[in-house]
């Protein structure tokens, strides 16, 4: 008898105990060889106090399984809760989202009948960063982080991911025209990784018009990896376009473990009316039998899905008169899938899955990269809710030292002194740009808190700083707007 595999089951909100339902009896029914432990995440353990969502012991059970099948939960607003997606996420290393979405022409209703774009999105960096700050009663910030390894890992695994499914393109959107060091960074290491992989085609789009593009005629494009909030985004936007977000499934690959879930939320507007789909969390639940080395199962409750879209047989989001044949609740839709166990498709392409997995292996990061530093100054954000910025500047200008000199002054990114725009609106928060007085000057840390110190002296009401460094002489930092 073949060995089951232990793995971590949530039911989360919403709809999500219905849909967890539904799959753990068809994935019963299909004989999948699971070793089912059961934790509570979601509501009910946010309102008991505890702020990420998840107990010590639930973290226990994800360590020992390594894997992990989750229904939506619902994340309060407010209140100082932390999203338990972003948590899990982050926490087990999860770096990798994937999320296939692929037309079921002519069964489900969809404008675009040849769509199949599998969208690999970076799970645990950009502005999810959750890194945030208020710095004055005007303004507030926040991070958007793009790491060299966190970025080859993913746009690695995009390309592993290719070759594992034989796709042959693989696209990056990115926004790097406008920030060139973050989106700049991401796109430079994919032309880096796409040369070690010359049997794939490979190009860049700048994300709005790689969106539109998607919307319009998303059969130009197969494997699309990006930076987690686009990918956030478009994934919705493509599950929308195949028909349903109640449709897609998504996998979240990390080293240390897997988490399977559907990309949909709690859907708390129909929760308990057995009206949701289960597809995605059972799509979800094939890519996790995949992974698991389950490929036979997955291939049975895959294929006997595809049959039931096939017959018309549709939850209320996806039925369309003409196209769909019977209209059924949660429970009515799983009986259905479980009775179609061990068929195949007519029509729609069966699926095989017993001697190729989907989940590649990256291997390690491997493009290193170590460089020279040079301190060449630093922006100080002050707090100025009153004057101009000329008279920032004259007050600023008492702070140089014999090293650091008042380069400009902006406000929102963009320069206002000097020669600023009159028509330039302005907030309280203004960041004062100090450079080094020459390019032979060697600046120490010593040097800018002297700098601080002078700023101290004058009452500049500084909330934030930056320094301002070269590295192998070219800057990391960008000019200011209007510079
Ligand atoms: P949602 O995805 O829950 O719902 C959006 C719309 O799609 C709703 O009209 C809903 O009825 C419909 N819908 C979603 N899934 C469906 C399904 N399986 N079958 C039929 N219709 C379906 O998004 P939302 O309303 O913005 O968010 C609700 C809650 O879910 C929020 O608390 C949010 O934080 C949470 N959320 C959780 C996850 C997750 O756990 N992975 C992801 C996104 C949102």
């Amino acid at each position: 008898m073949l060995e089951s595999t232990p793995i971590t089951v949530a039911h989360g909100d919403g709809i999500g105990p219905e849909i967890m339902d539904a799959t753990l009896r068809i994935l019963e029914a299909a004989h999948a060889r699971l070793n089912i432990e059961p934790i509570e995440i979601g509501e009910a353990v946010y309102q008991r106090g505890v702020s990420a969502g998840i107990e010590p012991a639930a973290w226990d059970s994800l360590r020992r399984t390594k894997v992990f099948l989750k229904a939506p939960i619902t994340t309060p607003q407010g209140g100082g809760f932390k999203s338990l997606n972003v948590t899990v996420r982050k926490s087990l290393g999860l770096y990798a989202n994937v999320r296939p979405c692929a037309s079921f022409h002519p069964f489900v209703e969809t404008k675009h009948p040849h769509m199949d774009v599998v969208i690999v999105r970076e799970n645990e960096e950009d502005l999810y960063a959750g890194v945030e700050y208020r710095y004055s009663d005007q303004e507030t910030y926040a991070l958007k982080l793009i790491s060299r390894p966190g970025t080859e890992k993913i746009v690695r695994y995009a390309f592993e991911f290719a070759r594992h499914n034989n796709r042959q393109r693989v696209s990056c959107f990115t926004k790097d025209n406008i920030m060139k060091l973050t989106d700049g960074l991401f796109h430079k290491v994919f032309d880096e990784v796409a040369a070690e992989y010359p049997d794939i085609e490979h190009s860049h789009m700048i994300v709005d018009i790689g969106a539109a593009r998607l919307a319009d005629t998303p059969d130009r494009f197969d494997v699309i990896v990006m930076p987690n909030l686009y990918g956030d985004i478009l994934s919705d936007v493509a599950a929308q376009l195949i028909g349903s977000v109640g449709l897609c499934g998504s996998s979240n690959i990390g080293e240390h473990g897997a988490m399977f879930e559907a990309i949909h939320g709690s859907a708390p507007d129909i929760a308990a009316m057995d009206l949701a789909n289960p597809s995605g969390l059972l799509l979800g639940a094939v890519m996790m039998l995949v992974h698991i080395g389950q490929g036979d199962v997955a291939e049975l409750v895959h294929n006997a899905w595809l049959v039931t879209i096939e017959d018309g047989v549709h939850t209320p989001d996806i039925f369309h008169p003409g196209v769909s044949k019977q209209k059924v609740g949660t429970r009515e839709f799983t009986e259905a899938v479980m009775r179609r166990l061990g068929q195949t498709p007519q029509q729609l392409k069966t699926v095989r899955y017993r001697s190729h997995g989907m989940s590649p292996h990256v291997k390690e990061v491997r493009l290193a990269h170590s460089s020279v530093k040079e301190t060449v100054g630093v922006d100080l954000f002050v707090v100025w809710p009153t004057g101009t910025p000329d008279e920032l500047a004259a007050l600023s200008k008492k702070a140089e030292t014999d090293q650091l000199a008042l380069q400009l002054i902006t406000n929102r990114g963009v320069k206002v002194w000097p020669d600023g725009q009159p028509e330039t609106f302005c907030t309280d928060l203004y960041r004062l740009r100090f450079l080094r007085k020459s390019d032979s000057l060697k600046l120490s840390h010593r040097d800018i808190l002297t700098l601080m110190d002078r700023a101290i002296e004058h009452k500049l009401d500084f909330a934030k700083t930056e320094h301002l460094i070269n590295f192998d002489g070219a800057p990391g930092f960008t000019m200011a707007q209007g510079q």
